[in-house]
């Protein structure tokens, strides 16, 4: 019997506890201050109980029972539903400082009626017995030009012709003007982003020559709601903004967003992926952005009630009352998800969709694809990367995100790590703490 190397043993942050949690198994424990002692000298008092819920383990039963989980893991995914994407164009009315697409050419084409024809053509054939849904990416999909917006009622004929569900990535600046044909389509939500609230967010999202767009994304949001319209909400949060989720958290409250069944919300944290932001000081790491987001929320719990960060597996054990099951893979590049762009091109997800060197195939003017580049991203897991396969993390990190991990280490089957450790025990702090 070992100690289990997929046993997560750690310190519960600002608490004199630790957690014990072993995924594989799905049991997950708090440990008082002696036990853990006993735990880091190797002693346990409690060995019938460490061998029933896996934290001792006989290696080649774990081996096992890990085969099996990870055949279930693929079994599964190969069912889940497909998220396909498509980027009509990269033009956009916004210039946000931290777009990732700055670096991107080609910037005012559309595509033809005969080019959206071919992508609908190739998914409903190369996916015909997948579940699937598709999102509209930009750029901005949503644009006032009627050039645009004829291309857009076209693309939802489409759709709704093939029985598909439509979600879309806009910036929500016309989303006034889109809602009456949106209204009478199959969405299934619309991805909007506000920075915070006024200043901060016009600071940071200003129209292409600095007018102000926050008001107006508001307006647009009240109307999908009001329509039954499921708008989800993200924040993009760096150093700059941070501060102001408190008043955004607020202003979502005040306005009845938070109450509503059409509101859904996501923190995302500004990064570089693939071009140097001008704002790179604004940066914090994975680590330090929980940490912030963290300390605020003890001091302004209400931010809670806008949205409740994952802090890893720690949301999912607090609402499910159980662990989640072992994540192999937290890439779904490829795997539940696709990206294809007007020029004809595929991709394996947003983060690689019309980068340069990126693409992985072709749907337009022919079918093409780089089956060997496809095969590497298909393969990728934690039983392949190096790094990951002897981690005791891997169950819940999964590997990370690819194309980070490419970008920092030139080829795909590289570990992109997540400080799971410390964010259970911020999750568990905060989550468990029967005053939040
Ligand atoms: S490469 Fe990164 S962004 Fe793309 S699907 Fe994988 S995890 Fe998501
Ligand atoms: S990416 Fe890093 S933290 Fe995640 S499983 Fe691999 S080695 Fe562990």
């Amino acid at each position: 019997m070992y100690f289990s190397k997929y046993n997560i043993f750690s310190k519960i942050k600002d608490s004199d506890s630790s957690y014990l949690i072993n995924i594989l198994t799905g049991n997950a424990d708090i440990i008082d201050s002696a036990k853990a002692e006993e735990i880091t000298a190797g002693n346990y008092s409690d060995v019938d109980e460490y061998i029933i819920k896996g934290y001792l383990a006989d290696e080649l039963e774990e081996k096992k029972l890990y085969n099996e989980k990870y055949l279930d893991f693929i079994e599964s995914r190969d069912t889940d539903e497909l998220q396909i994407f498509f980027v009509p164009w990269y033009s956009c009315n916004f210039d946000c400082g931290y777009c990732y697409q700055s670096g991107y050419e080609n910037k005012s084409e559309i595509p033809t009626k005969e080019i959206i024809d071919s992508f609908f053509q190739y998914v409903t054939t190369e996916f015909k017995d997948r579940k699937k849904y598709i999102t509209i990416f930009g750029g901005e999909p949503l644009l006032s030009a009627g050039k645009y917006k004829d291309l857009i009622i076209y693309f939802l004929e489409k759709a709704e012709y093939f029985n598909l569900d439509i979600a879309i990535v806009s910036n929500g600046y016309f989303l006034t003007e889109y809602i009456d044909i949106l209204k009478t389509k199959r969405i299934r939500e619309i991805q909007i982003t506000l920075d915070g609230v006024g200043e901060i967010h016009n600071k940071r999202r200003p129209l292409r020559g600095g007018n102000p767009t926050f008001l107006k994304i508001v307006d647009g949001i009240d109307q999908a709601l009001a329509n039954n319209i499921t708008i989800n909400l993200r924040v993009v949060i760096d150093k700059e903004n941070v501060n102001g989720l408190v008043e955004l958290a607020r202003f979502a409250i005040d306005r009845g967003w938070t109450k509503s069944d059409y509101i859904k919300t996501q923190f995302g944290r500004n990064y570089e992926l693939h071009y140097c932001q001008t704002g790179h000081s604004k940066l914090m790491t994975r680590l330090e952005f929980y940490e912030t987001i963290y300390s605020l929320v003890n001091k302004h719990p209400e931010i809670l009630e806008f949205h409740k960060p994952a802090f890893s597996i720690s949301k999912y054990l607090f609402e499910n009352g159980e662990l989640p099951s072992p994540l192999f893979d937290a890439c779904s590049g490829t795997k539940t998800e696709w990206a294809f762009d007007y020029t004809g091109n595929i991709f394996a997800c947003t983060a690689t969709v019309g980068k340069p060197g990126s693409s992985l195939g072709t749907f337009y003017p022919e079918v093409t694809l780089q089956k060997d580049k496809i095969i590497e991203w298909e393969e990728r897991d934690v039983t392949v990367i190096d790094e990951c396969k002897n981690c005791n993390l891997q169950l819940a990190c999964g590997g990370g995100c690819a194309a980070v991990a490419f970008n920092r280490a030139g080829k795909l089957h590289a570990p992109d790590c997540r400080p799971v450790k410390e964010l259970i025990g911020m999750g568990l702090s905060l989550y468990f703490n029967e005053e939040n």
